[in-house]
């Protein structure tokens, strides 16, 4: 007796995730190729965090 199972497509697609930090006059923020954007920020540091944090929430290793 040979039951064939339907193939298992669990693996969830992982979309890519690339962030770019812009700077706009002494706002910078962090946007993403998902669509993700972070709010303009004073400072470049906290904007890069926030970008590493959606990285890491989404699953993405930061490069
Ligand atoms: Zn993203």
């Amino acid at each position: 007796m040979h039951s064939e199972l339907p193939a298992v497509t669990g693996a969830v697609r992982m979309s890519e995730h690339r962030v770019v930090i812009s700077e706009r006059g002494s706002f910078c923020f962090a946007t993403c190729t998902c669509g993700w954007f972070s709010p303009a920020r004073r400072s470049r540091d906290l904007a890069r965090r926030e970008a590493e944090d959606h990285l890491a929430d989404n699953g993405a290793a930061p490069a």
